[in-house]
């Protein structure tokens, strides 16, 4: 059975953002791949390492200060099942705070839990618009696609970046990256949500966790018909070739 960690679900619940968890769980039940999802909110004592799959979604900068203390009581066990090879999925807010701090437009500092590279600064001007990404899982180049709406500019100091933007801001609108790669931990801007209409990327997360659980990790194709149609016909929109 994999077991999803769906973290502050009332808190970090922007655009929709839980609808990675569904998109996670429902490929695995297509599947046949045993799954459960256990919701963990402000004030919950959270094993990570007892998990497969940690889902953490994008949420505004007052709920970002409200859970940030929550979660640096916990992070001590999060820094070691990410070590481990924990497949998480950290979207915007969620992403934030792996790293250093983020600092609000008021100049307030909020800590990160240090667990990534990385340091946030929120500007006046609001990174908003969709975006597309191109990507690489196990070797293989993708071009994934999304929703973003951030004040926060996000600079990754020795982390990989999940991958280059084709098309919108990304992590601060000057570099060209877009989120970051650590490990099995993946982060990203992109919500939409991300996962619904970026089904190798979901698939290749599902993969992973099956494979550090010991779980035969062999993937049977889906028919993504309609989850590729949406996909391209947002690069369509972006200029961007499929
Ligand atoms: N509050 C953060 C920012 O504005 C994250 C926003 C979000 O999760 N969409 O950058």
């Amino acid at each position: 059975m994999l077991k999803v960690c769906h973290l502050y679900p009332d808190l970090l619940n922007l655009y929709g953002d839980r609808g990675n968890v569904l998109a996670f769980t429902r490929r695995c039940s297509w599947r046949h791949i045993p799954v459960q999802v256990y919701q963990a909110n402000l004030g919950d004592k959270i094993d990570f390492e007892n998990f497969d799959f940690l889902f953490i979604g994008g949420g505004s900068d007052r709920e970002q200060t409200l859970l940030a203390a929550d979660l640096s009581r916990q992070v001590d066990s999060l820094k070691r099942a990410i070590e481990d090879g924990l497949v998480v999925l950290a979207i915007c807010g969620g992403y934030q705070l792996l790293g250093q701090y983020y600092q609000m437009p008021d100049g307030r500092k909020i800590p990160g839990l240090g667990i990534l590279d990385l340091h946030t600064h929120s500007g006046s001007k609001r990174l908003i618009g969709n975006v597309a990404v191109e990507i690489e899982l196990a070797g293989k180049k993708i071009k994934v696609t999304g929703f973003e709406n951030h004040g926060g500019k996000t600079f990754l100091n020795g982390v990989a970046p999940l991958g280059q933007v084709l098309s919108g801001n990304g992590n601060n609108g000057t570099d060209h990256q877009e989120g970051a790669r650590y490990k099995n931990a993946f982060c990203s801007y992109l919500h939409g949500p991300l996962l619904p209409k970026n089904p190798a990327l979901t698939d290749h997360m599902i993969s992973l966790a099956l494979e550090r659980k010991g779980m035969d990790s062999t993937i049977v194709p889906l028919d993504d018909s309609f989850e590729e149609e949406a996909n391209g016909k947002m690069l369509e929109r972006l200029g961007v070739r499929r």
